[in-house]
This record gives structure tokens, C-alpha cells and sequence, in this order.
């Protein structure tokens, strides 16, 4: 029974209308990555921090899953070897699609984290730096995400997936931002085979051994069927 790790980046929720990191005229484009996706853009000025990730959290509430989400939860509930659904999104939009577990490595829009004590919780639609944590009561409330320069969760358990999988297949993302662009190199160095599913040739396309190019929405269903048939 093959056992299969899917990595998934912000082209799989591009088709739901949440705009990929380099979307020309997207949120992204109009913040500096320094000040709004870094610990230190957030110790200078973290009202403007939440005021972005508040506009995400809005911006995802409002989206709904596309065919490439719900193609990927009927893989994990249908296929007979193990599935590791692995995402680099902040967004929750498998989870809305039935899929479940999926393994946030980059932390989730819709969860808050205390940086005082560590305590997480459900985030609310808007948060402010006087927000106080429901454990501690410190005023050091967060988005749940990770910033750039922070370590990423999970990744004891991703690495042991990837040692011990069968087949490797990266979706919608650009490979441009490590430890994640790395995963296929770790993967193919263990024996397995390796897949690309993008909209076109990423950065890290040549590491794959096969390619399916084109939308998500219409690639990844046709993708699922294939396998289950
Ligand atoms: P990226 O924006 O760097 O790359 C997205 C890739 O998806 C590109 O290679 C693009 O060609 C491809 N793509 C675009 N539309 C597609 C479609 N319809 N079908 C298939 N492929 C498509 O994103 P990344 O590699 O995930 O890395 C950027 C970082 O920014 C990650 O850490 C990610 O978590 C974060 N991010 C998250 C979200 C989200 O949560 N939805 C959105 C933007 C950025």
C-alpha cells in the first residue's frame, strides 16, 4: 500500500480567491514582508501586524474550498495506505473541505498564541495588541502563524513522513521558501518517487520526476481520480 506525503502551498486556495504570496496587486504586494511577516515587524509595530493578518483572517472566512481541497479529503478518507497532508497555508480552507488531519506547518490564521506563555487558543475575527491572553492575562497575543526566521511546527513528524513515503507530491507551491522547498530533495533521497502539481515549472521543478501542469482545481481532482480508480 503506497504511502504518500502531499505538500501543499497557497496555489491549491489560489482558485478560492485568496491571492498567492506573489500575486501582483495581492495583499502581499502591498506590505513589506519584513514588517509584517518577521518577529521583528511585529515588535515594531504590531498593530499594524494584526491589522494585515486580521484582513487575511476576513479575506479566508470569506472563501470557500475549491475542487483541489475537497479532492485532497476524499483522498485521505479513501485511500487504503497512509496519507500525510502537509500545508505551508495559514488558511483552514482543507480542514472546511473534510480533510482531516492536515499538518500546519506554518501555524493557522484561525488560532491565536500567547508569546508570553505560550497558550493558544480559537482567534477572533479582528485582534488588537491589548488583546490579553485567557491563561496569563499578558498583553503579548499573536496570530498562531510562523514569520520568517521562526522555526516551523511539526517537523520531527514531517521529517519521519518523508523518510518513509512511497510518493512525494508538491501542489501550488513556488519552492522558494525552505525548510519546505527541501521536503522533495529529502523525500527522493529516501527512494521515493516525486511529483509536481503546479499551475507551472516551480523554482524547485527539476528535483521532481514527474510534472502535471495547470490549474489545481482541474489537476488535483483528475489527479485523485486516477489514483483511487
Ligand atoms: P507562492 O505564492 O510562493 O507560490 C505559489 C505557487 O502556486 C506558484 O508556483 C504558482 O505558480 C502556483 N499557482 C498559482 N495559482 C495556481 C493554481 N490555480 N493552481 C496550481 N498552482 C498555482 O506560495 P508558497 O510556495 O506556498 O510559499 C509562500 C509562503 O506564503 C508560504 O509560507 C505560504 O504559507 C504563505 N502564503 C499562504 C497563503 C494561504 O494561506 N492561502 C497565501 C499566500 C502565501
Amino acid at each position: 500500500m503506497q504511502r504518500i506525503v502531499i505538500l501543499t502551498g497557497a496555489g491549491v486556495s489560489a482558485e478560492s480567491g485568496l491571492g498567492t504570496f506573489r500575486d501582483v496587486g495581492g495583499l502581499w504586494s502591498r506590505y513589506d514582508l519584513e514588517d509584517v511577516a518577521t518577529p521583528g515587524g511585529f515588535a515594531r509595530n504590531p498593530r499594524l501586524v494584526h491589522g494585515f493578518y486580521n484582513a487575511r483572517r476576513a479575506n479566508m472566512r470569506a472563501a470557500e474550498p475549491n475542487p483541489a481541497h475537497a479532492a485532497l479529503a476524499r483522498l485521505l478518507a479513501a485511500h487504503p495506505g497512509q496519507v500525510t497532508l502537509v500545508t505551508q497555508n495559514i488558511d483552514d480552507l482543507h480542514e472546511r473541505a473534510g480533510a482531516s488531519p492536515v499538518i500546519h506547518m506554518h501555524g493557522e490564521l484561525a488560532r491565536a498564541l500567547c508569546g508570553a506563555c505560550g497558550a493558544r487558543w480559537d482567534a477572533p475575527d479582528a485582534m488588537v495588541p491589548e488583546d490579553a491572553c485567557p491563561a496569563c492575562g499578558a498583553a503579548a497575543t499573536r496570530p498562531d502563524v510562523v514569520w520568517f526566521g521562526e522555526i516551523p511546527y511539526h517537523m520531527e513528524r514531517i521529517g519521519a513522513a518523508l523518510t518513509a513515503c512511497d510518493l512525494f507530491v508538491a501542489i501550488g507551491t513556488s519552492g522558494a521558501v525552505y525548510p519546505a522547498a527541501g521536503f522533495v530533495a529529502e523525500a527522493a533521497g529516501h527512494g521515493a518517487e516525486t511529483l509536481e502539481i503546479n499551475l507551472e515549472p516551480s523554482d524547485t521543478a527539476a528535483a521532481f520526476d514527474r510534472h502535471l501542469h495547470g490549474p489545481a482545481s482541474r489537476i488535483v481532482p483528475e489527479w485523485v481520480a486516477t489514483l483511487l480508480r
